[in-house]
């Protein structure tokens, strides 16, 4: 058989429980999951679109490829992207995105053809028939980054989505996107690896008094200016934030990963996997040459049943709500450490073990110290990793990103 296509999409904001609880209606996605690779234990390694983007696109780490933040950086150009790759193997590249992923970031480097469409203010999935009709005309083999803003906040599902499923707006806007999006995957053809993820996970009110407490507190926020007259409480308040970029608990990092297509029989892979490993997972699955200096590694294997040794995964948030402030994280099926970049001292050391169900309240690092120091020291080797000094960001490259970030409602 010729060589294979390549779909790979992401869906903004899908946690894993999404697709892999029972919670909410998934038949598509399920059935793609079930006849193909699943990974149960997928990390994503940071919570904000444009940076967690640049690593699934690369296989490094935000110190080696640059992009820290939705603004003010650029892709290091010392990094080789999916496209690029793909396209010196002989691929057609195409890429669909929206959001902040403008090509101003330089995180679309290499795609011969890129359309960014509008995120906001559009009616879900009024692209599709156009993203279809392009795909149809495309020269085979081909690569194709889809990205989908609908599952992003502020959630807009169709009406009969709402009555159906919660009215809170996230679990209907999954189960409408597993519908939507059945078609192009369809579209794609059979000798098409797809690949299904999501750039990051998502904090939303899963229950009906959550959805009421958030309500409350935002309004309580403003109406009593609780920021003058409470600090404490507002800061409270503030702390239930909802969305995502601003921390790396589990649901805002555990992503679902779905590889399916020829070649790929079905697994359920239950070690971790991370989205630095993606990129050099698709080129071996491929048969296209991995760059060297990368930070992930091919997990083929355990898509056919086989071993590979435990390999850390490096995490950090740099969301806006942070406002310049970073919190960094080692991760482990076991454990996770984290560091906040204002404050060294502020360490703290959960126990997930193995993820289910994990334990983010409790610091234990008093008690396993011989785990933090490990962790730590392999955290400062990641963050001693300096991306390539880079021709820097134009004033005016920056200031399109800020544009698209205002009409986001980033900033
Ligand atoms: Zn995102």
């Amino acid at each position: 058989m010729s060589a294979p296509n390549v779909l790979f999409l992401a869906i903004d904001s899908l946690r894993a429980d999404a697709v892999f609880g029972d919670h909410i209606p998934t038949p598509n996605l399920d059935r793609y999951a079930a006849s193909g690779a699943q990974f149960r234990q997928c990390v994503s390694t940071t919570t904000s679109t444009t940076p967690s983007f640049s690593s699934m696109l690369t296989g490094c780490y935000p110190p080696r490829h640059g992009v820290r933040g939705l603004q003010g950086y650029r892709l290091s150009t010392a990094v080789t992207t999916m496209a690029e790759a793909f396209g010196a193997a002989g691929y057609q590249t195409h890429a669909e995105v929206t959001g902040p992923l403008v090509p101003e970031t330089g995180v679309l480097r290499g795609f011969e053809n890129a359309v960014h469409r509008p995120g906001y203010k559009v009616k879900p999935f009024v692209w599709r028939d156009d993203v279809m009709e392009r795909m149809s005309s495309y020269t085979e083999p081909w690569l194709m980054l889809l990205h989908t803003w609908e599952v992003h906040r502020p959630y807009r599902p169709a009406p009969d989505y709402v009555r159906r499923w919660d009215k809170g707006g996230y679990e209907a806007v999954v189960a409408m996107s597993d519908e939507w999006l059945a078609p192009v995957i369809e579209a794609a053809g059979e000798n098409t690896i797809v690949v299904i993820t999501g750039d990051h996970g998502e904090e939303y009110p899963d229950t009906r008094m959550g959805q009421k407490m958030h309500r409350a507190a935002t309004k309580s926020r403003k109406k009593f200016r609780l920021d003058k007259w409470f600090p404490y409480l507002d800061k409270k308040f503030a702390g239930m934030a909802l969305g995502h970029g601003f921390a790396l608990w589990e649901h805002l990092v555990r992503v679902p990963l779905i590889i399916n297509g020829p070649g790929v029989a079905p697994a359920r892979v239950e070690d971790q996997v991370r989205h630095v490993d993606l990129f050099p997972t698709l080129l071996d699955l491929c048969g296209i040459t991995i760059p060297g200096d990368i930070d992930g590694r091919s997990v083929k294997s355990l898509m056919s049943g086989g071993t590979l040794p435990e390999e850390p995964a490096y995490m950090e948030a740099v969301g806006v709500k942070l406002e310049g402030d970073r919190i960094a994280a080692i991760r482990t099926p076991d454990w996770k450490l984290m560091r906040y970049k204002s404050d060294r001292s502020k360490e703290v050391l959960f126990r997930l073990d193995g993820g289910l169900p994990p334990d983010e309240k409790h610091n234990v690092l008093t008690r396993h110290p011989e785990v933090a120091g490990k962790l730590g020291a392999f955290l400062d080797r990641v963050q001693a990793i300096e991306a390539d000094p880079d021709s820097p960001l134009s004033e005016s490259d920056e200031a399109v990103i800020e544009q698209h970030l205002r009409d986001l409602g980033y900033l």
